[in-house]
């Protein structure tokens, strides 16, 4: 395994999909890699988060 680089599908910069975070994703049964990168993920999680208060 090695890194992969992955381009954000928000704000379309260019992110790593570690060794470990894949092994991660491989460890819950994703097969699909991560589709944006961490801070859009964070944001999105606090989009989400936002809503429920
Ligand atoms: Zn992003």
């Amino acid at each position: 395994m090695q890194d992969k680089i992955i381009i954000c599908k928000d704000c379309g910069e260019e992110f790593v999909f570690s060794v470990s975070e894949q092994e991660f994703y491989a460890q819950k049964g994703l097969e699909h890699d991560p589709v944006r990168c961490k801070e859009c993920r964070n944001a999105k999680k606090a989009r989400n988060n936002s809503r429920k208060f």
